[in-house]
């Protein structure tokens, strides 16, 4: 393979003379046997990921490639980007392979790697729209042609493949376009970027895997020119592609949420890679703004339809949050380099609050329905809405449900790191973790009970340390029954020479909570939502004795904790209850008045019935809301 160091079977592995304080751990070392993300997980496999491989022939992304070859005829099938759904497609084969190894997937990566090939030309370019739609236009209209993009995702697939030992020619296929673009871009002298971003991060990865240093230097040369009006506008302005400021300078993530994510992993791996601090600072400082003023209770990003973009400051409409899947994913990625650079528990924070709500909420619980968009209130005149209503089982623009499947085959990498001295566990999942000399198993119903045990199955014989995340919602964690004291990053390190079968308990505190807005988020100004643990709740009609919307909470209203081993269509769940009123105004004329709207009202006690925000949509699909007016 000629890879330059042992390769860590995950999708983010900086080398080992890079600046991070952290080391990923392969998705072999971990092992998520059960809760809702090693349910995921089946699910993906099982259901996800098949519907996937018969939608690379039936959506065209395969088809055109072929007719790039000269193997078919026909028109060109869907998006100028479709050969990116195939490259996400086999990230996800390549990753669930790494899992539990299957001759077939094997079989789909060869032989997508043979039409690969055949499509590709003999100078390395490989974009199927561009070599049968546009040939005279390669490179010709980066601001849109997502040529680079897909060049991206094809660098990801063939280091996933490559990590989990399979791929060899798809591995050359991505080698030959990635040096095609060093010839152009780099040693040309094109100063061309493309307006989507995603081939930072990818090309840095390829870098760790082959150890070729001109995909880090074309990386820092497409990164360090963003900002000076390289991208010529496709229509949608400089904000919408990030080239309206120099990365360093910006100091809050605009325009299209995905683009500027994905932008943000790339700063954070040239960062890892090259010790260029200012790059850290720009993105740390952008991340800042974004956590305090552009996220949704769900971790989501991304508030405005138009331009599928962040908002301004405290925009965060919930009914009509855009909230893509894809944006949900980006975040993880760039949050988990974040965490890699620096230890800090804060991103392993915002990394649950996203995997479990806004990523978590996209696939349906029977793993063959998807959200692109999601938002925090559905009215119920929109169940029926192409982009609000409820998910659906592909789209024409399908950059999210691959996208899902290739981030859930890897979760397992996201669960814990290493620093040599140290298991650092971030994410608590039932199953085994295993690095290096010391393995522990984790036993735990998390996220429905907060009790986490820890069994020692193999120690060195020298200190060695156990250090376990306390989330920031965590109001009273213990270890071992006393008051946990967490370091300044968020972890509980316990230091000690550790025997096989020693063990610890970890007690996180899912006592159910009401959560406040800003009060600079107009749109729920004056509402609540329920929490419990990192489970982000909503209010579905299907539940309710009442109108949703007519529903209102009391600060004071006591929350009670309904355990269900098997909801129908839901599966297993912990519902959370509420004293409420229903408060019905008299809704004709204008709706506003010169005396408080309470004025016109009745209102009736009633129950109100809570269901974890990821497992909503999975009934009968009515009306939705996460905020409710306070009483
Ligand atoms: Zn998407």
């Amino acid at each position: 393979m000629g890879a330059f160091h042992e390769q860590v079977r995950g999708p983010a592995v900086p080398t080992p003379v890079s600046r991070a304080v952290q080391r990923p751990l392969g998705i072999g070392e971990v092992t998520i046997t059960g809760g809702p993300l090693g349910r995921w997980q089946e699910i993906n496999r099982a259901a996800s990921i098949p519907l996937g491989l018969v939608q690379m022939e039936q959506a065209g992304s395969l088809p055109n490639l072929r007719r790039a070859a000269g193997a078919a005829g026909g028109e060109f099938q869907g998006y100028r980007f479709q050969d990116s759904d195939l490259y996400k497609q086999l990230e996800a084969v390549a990753w669930e392979h790494g899992r539990a190894p299957a001759a077939e997937y094997v079989e789909f990566i060869d032989q997508a790697a043979r039409v690969l090939a055949a499509a590709q030309r003999a100078d390395g370019y490989l974009n199927s729209h561009y070599q049968v739609v546009k040939p005279d236009r390669i490179y010709a209209e980066l601001e849109y042609s997502h040529e680079m993009y897909c060049a991206g995702h094809l660098f990801q697939a063939a280091v996933a493949a490559a990590r989990v030992g399979v791929g060899e020619e798809l591995v050359a296929v991505a080698r030959r376009f990635a040096d095609h673009l060093v010839e152009v871009f780099l040693r040309g002298g094109d100063d061309g970027i493309d307006g989507h971003a995603e081939v930072e991060s990818a090309l840095v990865e390829l870098y760790r895997l082959t150890g070729e240093g001109s995909y880090l230097e074309l990386v820092r040369k497409l990164i360090d020119n963003r900002g000076k009006g390289l991208i010529k506008d496709s229509g949608m302005g400089p904000l919408y592609a990030q080239d309206h400021l120099p990365v360093r300078e910006a100091d809050t993530p605009v325009g299209h949420a995905v683009r500027q994510l994905y932008l943000e992993a790339g700063i954070v791996d040239v960062y890892l890679e090259t010790g260029d601090e200012s790059l850290l600072a720009c993105s740390v400082r952008r991340w800042e703004d974004m956590v305090a003023t552009k996220t949704y209770l769900t971790g989501g990003v991304g508030s405005r339809h138009d331009g599928e973009a962040f908002g301004e400051r405290y925009e965060l409409p919930p009914d009509r949050a855009y909230n893509e899947s894809c944006a949900a994913i980006a975040g993880v990625y760039w949050n988990w380099r974040l965490l890699l650079a620096t230890g800090q528990g804060r991103y392993a924070d915002l990394i649950e609050r996203t995997l479990y709500n806004a990523l978590a909420a996209s696939t349906s619980a029977d793993g063959v329905r998807f959200f692109y968009v999601n938002p925090l209130q559905r009215r119920s005149d929109l169940v029926e809405d192409a982009y609000l209503g409820r998910r659906r089982d592909w789209f024409a623009c399908a950059c999210c449900p691959p996208n899902i499947m290739r981030t859930i085959s890897s979760l397992g990498h996201y669960v814990a790191t290493t620093d040599d001295r140290a298991l650092v566990v971030h994410q608590y999942v039932p199953g085994a973790i295993r690095s290096g000399e010391f393995a522990v198993s984790v036993a735990t119903d998390f996220p429905w009970d907060g009790r986490v045990t820890f069994t020692v199955e193999r120690a060195p014989e020298r200190e060695w340390t156990l250090s376990l995340r306390v989330p920031a919602w965590s109001a009273a964690t213990t270890v071992d029954g006393r008051p946990a004291a967490p370091d300044g990053n968020g972890y509980v390190a316990l230091e000690r020479t550790w025997r096989p079968g020693d063990t610890v308990e970890l007690e996180l505190d899912l006592t159910p909570r009401l959560v406040h807005p800003h009060r600079r988020i107009d749109a729920v100004r004056g509402s609540v939502a329920v929490e419990r643990g990192p489970l982000v709740y909503c209010f579905e009609q299907t539940d309710q004795g009442a109108d949703v919307e007519e529903l209102a909470l009391s600060p004071e209203a006591g929350l009670r904790v309904l355990d269900k081993d098997d909801l129908p269509g839901v599966g297993r769940t912990v519902l959370v209850e509420a004293d409420a009123l229903a408060i019905a105004q008299p809704g004709a004329g204008l709706p506003y008045l010169t005396t408080p709207s309470d004025h016109l009202a009745t209102s009736a006690h009633v129950t109100a019935t809570a269901v974890p925000y990821f497992q909503w949509d999975n009934r009968d699909g009515g009306a939705m809301r996460v905020w409710l007016p306070l009483a």
